[in-house]
């Protein structure tokens, strides 16, 4: 079949960059990264390697989260000219946990077409080599780094049926297995991908457990991408009384009063809020 010419003037272009292996950019990414006539880049030094390699001479202009919002309207006003314009991240699609989301709904929004070069994301790398079931998932992306935001997206994440792919910084790695073995127990199925596409690539697993004692042993380095599979509807009713107390314990230590903890964990535990609640009057008696 023949393929259209690209670029095609007005349009915004959106292109997957590898997340590791250069081989990874595809022939008709690299053919629009030479003849596009401006590239947004998350970070122009890091792609002017990637794009100096491949002999593009595009104009080169910064497009990050901190001037989306200035940008926006320059960019628009150039497809408006006529110009076609690709955005690239530092790696994988732009608007995956990266820049681009409020760009393609502007350009959108302003009538003009947004085409996809399809390449390389983490995410759906990671969960269709877990061996975790990818019929049905979720992405969360990065969780809030602290707070009530946290938890609350965590217990989401826990509670979910569905396989669930998180991506995470190595410095906070070990933190969030941490969590997450106290919120799913030991033997929930998660595998951790590090290094996806790279020389030293790696998956991690089967379970939370096996997962956190690889990474209290071996500190993590590199890029993570974690899948978490679904919770069972048994899973979500197991939880003693002890671990409902940690639990509890945890979400005051975090500025909670008690009754809204009690409610809070009343929702994954398969434990009634008055029955939590009267386990914590019941360890304070005992305290006193
Ligand atoms: N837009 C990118 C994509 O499509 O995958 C994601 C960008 S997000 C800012 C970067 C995060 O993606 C990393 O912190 C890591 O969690 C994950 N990631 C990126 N490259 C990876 C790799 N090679 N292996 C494992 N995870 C990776």
């Amino acid at each position: 079949m023949k393929q259209r010419a690209e670029p095609e003037g007005g349009v915004l272009y959106l292109v997957g960059t590898p997340i590791g292996h250069l081989g990874d950019l595809s022939p008709r990414a690299r053919a629009l990264l030479i003849a596009v006539d401006t590239i947004a880049c998350e970070d122009t030094r890091h792609s002017g390697q990637l794009l100096t390699a491949l002999g593009s001479t595009a104009r080169r202009c910064s497009f990050h989260q901190h001037n989306t919002q200035g940008r926006i309207p320059q960019f628009l006003e150039e497809l408006g000219n006529g110009h076609s314009i690709a955005v690239i991240s530092d790696a994988g699609l732009p608007g995956i946990s990266d820049p681009g989301e409020d760009l393609v709904a502007a350009a959108r929004q302003a009538g003009h077409a947004v085409i996809c070069i399809p390449g390389p994301c983490a995410a759906t790398t990671a969960l269709v080599s877990s061996g975790l079931p990818s019929g049905r998932f979720c992405f969360e992306g990065f969780l809030p780094t602290k707070g009530r935001e946290r938890r609350e997206r965590l217990t989401a994440v826990v509670e979910e049926q569905r396989t669930t792919v998180l991506y995470e910084a190595p410095h906070r790695l070990v933190k969030l297995l941490e969590e997450l073995q106290q919120l799913c127990g030991d033997q929930r199925a998660l595998q951790v991908t590090r290094e996806l596409t790279k020389r030293h690539e790696q998956q991690i697993g089967p379970t939370v457990i096996a997962a956190l004692e690889h990474f209290q042993r071996h500190s993590p380095q590199g890029e993570f991408t974690l899948v978490l599979g679904g919770a069972s509807e048994q899973e979500q009713t197991c939880l003693s009384d002890e671990q409902c107390l940690e639990q509890l314990s945890a979400r005051i230590e975090q500025g909670m009063k008690p009754a809204d903890a009690a409610k809070d964990l009343a929702r994954i535990a398969g434990r009634s809020r008055r029955e939590l609640y009267a386990l914590l009057h019941a360890q304070q008696n005992q305290a006193d």
